[in-house]
């Protein structure tokens, strides 16, 4: 893209850090072996995708046994769901999750529901939050599992990990955690959180598309089963068949390591550069913040401009990248299932933007973008007065 373009999207997915890039080069040119090959140059290959996944376990707290490659976020949610669901039936056939979650665990739970599983879908109340006692009833004989994402994509809302994986392992269900939008960006440890399933992607924090991660507690001690999807030469103790992607796993690790390094300085960076751009967008007429101010992570803002069409404004801005509230499905635009569990009505979720920053916007960026949108909030308003 061209230098003048404000990238405020990295919710969507993030640029790739030059030094993963970097990382990842020789492992499309001289590099090239199979890393489940058994001749010396297999094996050298098989040892930098172990070191990829030390680096993996060591920035979530994890062993490095525990972590299973995938091809992304959405990957690492079905095998879990689907995998989870059909491998305990015999103990029961009834999922908690919440109507807040990514699409990636809704559709994969209606398909569950379509097989004769029983979903609860927890509402949120009005700033994103679940309701800690509402779970608590909802948990029963013959719930097997409760899947609870950290962070939102669209609110940056953070539910509270720790009381939800608590409350659930005392009902004696299994806990699940769609951790996408969470690891890498803020501290994510697996054992202190009660986390025993967790989902995550490589292109959320800098690393390359293609790539994902699904951490199972325990995996080989085999305190819950998971059943595959991908059938074939056994790869990650059989639970996902196939060559693995060798440069995409060597630029994850090395984005993890640099996660773990750097993560401290870019969340005061960003979280200065969000609250600016935030505290200047609240003060156009008719806008508001969407989800909980306090609980929540520190590059995103979802705010509603009431009276606008989101997407009209957008498409007038032309070199910022924004998503709203709403979402393309079948080329009608829908206005986010998120934002309408939050109770807002169809039109404000259509009127909301989600500025989401990363560690590579600058403060002269904010500063334009804030220009920018006040000029077009005003023009807008003029024009449709
Ligand atoms: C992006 C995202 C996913 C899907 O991850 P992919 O790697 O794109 O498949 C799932 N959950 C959340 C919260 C996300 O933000």
């Amino acid at each position: 893209m061209n230098k003048d373009f404000i990238y405020l999207d990295n919710n969507a997915t993030t640029k790739t850090d030059d030094r993963v890039v970097e990382a990842m080069l020789p492992y499309f040119t001289e590099l090239y072996a199979n890393a489940s090959s058994s001749h010396s140059f297999g094996l050298k290959i098989l040892n930098d995708i172990q070191n990829a996944r030390l680096k993996v376990a060591n920035l979530i707290n994890a062993g490095p046994p525990e972590i299973v490659f995938t091809s992304g976020g959405t990957e690492s949610i079905n095998i879990a769901l689907q995998g989870f669901a059909v491998a305990n039936q015999q103990n029961g056939n009834h999922i908690i999750t919440v109507e807040t979650e990514h699409k990636a665990t809704l559709e994969t739970c209606k398909y569950l529901e379509s097989i004769g599983f029983e979903i609860s879908y927890l509402p949120v109340i009005s700033d994103g939050l679940i309701d800690l006692n509402l779970l608590k009833n909802t948990l029963r004989e013959g719930t097997i599992l409760v899947c609870v994402m950290f962070v939102n994509n669209e609110t940056g809302v953070i539910q509270p990990i720790k009381e939800i994986s608590n409350i659930t392992h005392q009902a004696g269900a299994i806990f699940m955690c769609d951790a996408t939008q969470a690891v890498g960006k803020i501290e994510v440890d697996v054992r202190n959180l009660g986390i025993d399933i967790m989902a995550f992607s490589s292109h959320k924090f800098y690393g390359p598309y293609g790539v994902g991660v699904l951490y199972i507690n325990d995996f080989k001690r085999n305190r819950f089963k998971i059943k595959p999807l991908i059938y074939g030469g056994g790869h990650e103790n059989g639970l996902r068949s196939g060559s693995l992607n060798v440069p995409g796993i060597v630029g994850l690790g090395k984005a993890c390591e640099i996660a773990k390094k750097e993560m401290n300085a870019n969340t005061y960076r960003i979280g200065l550069l969000r609250d600016k751009l935030e505290k200047e967008l609240l003060e156009l007429p008719n806008s508001c913040l969407n989800g909980n101010k306090k609980n929540r992570i520190y590059n995103v803002s979802n705010i509603c401009f009431s009276g606008i069409d989101a997407d009209i404004l957008i498409g007038k801005m032309k070199n910022i990248a924004v998503a709203t509230g709403s979402a393309c499905s079948s080329a009608l635009l829908e206005p986010s299932h998120v934002l309408k569990a939050m109770g807002l009505s169809e039109d404000d979720a259509m009127a909301s933007i989600r500025f989401s920053l990363g560690k590579f916007n600058t403060e002269e960026e904010i500063t334009s973008a804030i220009q920018i949108i006040h000029n077009l909030l005003i023009d807008y308003t003029l024009s449709n007065a």
